[in-house]
């Protein structure tokens, strides 16, 4: 990297500074300063653009202007009159960063069922490990999810959190969250523990949601309810749904079994702030209602298969164009948080089930991953796409790798053969928080040692 416009350097220059001081002073004084100037702002030159606007399309070579943390121009021999500090990414593929639409984090923990001897199902290991979580547990696993997700080039995550145990939880939950600086939506929910027929405890969610703008880490989180959907007890489920609604939250939940959607169509659950997740078994008829009304729809494929589920209905879903977002679900299943992987995966389903080497391209399944996923979780219009006018969340992927190689169809490629590693660079709301390949906010072995000692204990007390 190095700066252009006016410098920094020169512009310590012009104030005496640079002989007075030592290199590593003069860098912290100059992000001190760029503060004062132009935070988050940042020109990307001569790489290759995947923007996922068609508007804008794709650029073999190009620029990206980013200023005060969004998008504002992209093009060829871009220059700023302001001092904006200079990436030059030849060589290089920019992307959106991938958006991920539904996943348990705090589950993290205990990633691969590692807490509990095989044989024990998921479920029955997370009603069995849930309730021993402390806050500085709930902490330690977001700061490890977030790290993992901005690590695999994940940019924004819906932390689907179903173990508010108080609000000191909800509370560790978004600070683990905040650390990694990924963007995100919290999706209150249900304490591990806490029957069907027990209504939730709205009192942190009403807490939270009062002094939001202290919680919302400057606005890079929204707020959404985590709903118990109506397949326990039909009256604390519409007694919950109520709730949620005036609060005039987004709201997601579970079709994980057959029928479920016929039964929150019936009910009149289904709407435009409504995200199902999985949506197994669902019938034409089913999906149709969906669509109709508005709701999207979350597709955890790694999660579905190792659980039995079955394959996601993806044929039905694109034929009836719902809008598809893709995620996670839990690393104690999906094993880690590859959006790579499960974007391969997605297209390999879709194309086993229809018995079609054609059936669906990985364009598509890349739209899924980025604004597809973004416009699932309501926030299409601030992310997801490189477009003038959006939050700078954006992804460097460096092809100079042994599986890459030889880099020909970018898109192809990173969808069938991109990993985690070949992300170099990712920035969220134009903050870096990956660069050369190694995470900058966070210190990846002292999460990792973090994460060993929680897990320690929880499995001491299970
Ligand atoms: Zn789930």
């Amino acid at each position: 990297m190095y700066k252009s416009g006016f410098g920094r350097r020169e512009f310590l220059k012009g104030m005496g500074l640079v002989s007075l001081m030592p290199l590593g002073m003069v860098k912290a004084l100059g992000n001190q300063l760029q503060g004062q100037f132009t935070s988050n702002s940042f020109l990307i030159i001569n790489a290759q653009i995947i923007s996922m606007d068609k508007s804008v399309g794709n650029l073999k070579r190009g620029d990206v202007l980013i200023e005060n943390g969004q998008i504002s121009r992209i093009g060829n021999g871009l220059t700023s009159e302001k001092e904006v500090e200079v990436i030059d990414a030849k060589g290089k593929v920019l992307l959106p960063g991938f958006v991920e639409t539904h996943w348990h984090i705090w589950t993290g923990l205990f990633r691969s069922m590692s807490v509990k001897p095989p044989g024990n199902g998921y479920f029955e290991t997370q009603q069995e490990v849930g309730p021993h979580f402390t806050p500085d547990d709930m902490k330690v696993a977001c700061e490890l999810a977030g790290a993992e997700a901005i690590d695999s080039g994940i940019t924004t995550l819906h932390n689907w959190c179903h173990n508010v145990r108080s609000f000191e939880h909800a509370v560790a939950s978004l600070e683990g969250v905040e650390a990694s600086g990924v963007r995100a939506r919290y999706s209150f929910g249900n304490a591990v523990g806490r029957g069907s027929e027990e209504a939730i405890d709205f009192a942190p969610l009403e807490k939270l949601k009062a002094d939001w703008d202290n919680y919302n880490n400057s606005g890079l989180f929204d707020l959404g309810f985590a709903w118990r959907g109506i397949e326990g007890n039909i009256e604390i489920g519409t007694y919950d749904y109520q709730r949620a609604s005036e609060l005039g939250l987004p709201i997601t939940t579970h079709a994980s079994r057959e029928g479920v959607i016929a039964r929150l169509s019936k009910a009149g659950f289904l709407n435009e702030k409504l995200q199902l997740i999985h949506g197994m078994q669902a019938t034409d008829w089913e999906i149709e209602a969906m669509v109709d009304a508005g709701s999207s729809i979350s597709i955890s494929p790694f999660s579905e298969l190792r659980i039995g589920y079955g394959f996601p209905e993806m044929l039905k879903l694109l034929d009836k164009g719902a809008t598809i977002g893709l995620s996670v679900d839990t690393t104690t299943i999906s094993g880690n948080a590859d959006m790579f992987a499960i974007m391969k995966n997605i297209l390999n389903i879709t194309n086993a089930m229809a018995q079609d080497e054609f059936q669906i391209g990985a364009e598509r399944v890349l739209e899924m991953a980025t604004i597809e996923g973004a416009r699932s979780l309501g926030i299409g219009d601030r992310v997801g796409s490189i477009t003038p006018g959006k939050q700078a969340d954006l992804i460097l992927i460096d092809p100079n790798a042994l599986n890459l190689a030889p880099f020909t169809s970018a898109v192809d490629i990173l969808v069938e053969a991109g990993q985690p590693r070949n992300v170099s660079m990712v920035m969220v709301n134009g903050e870096i928080l990956k660069k050369d390949g190694r995470l900058q906010k966070q210190d990846a072995q002292d999460i990792v040692n973090k994460a060993n000692s929680a897990f320690e204990r929880i499995k001491s007390k299970v």
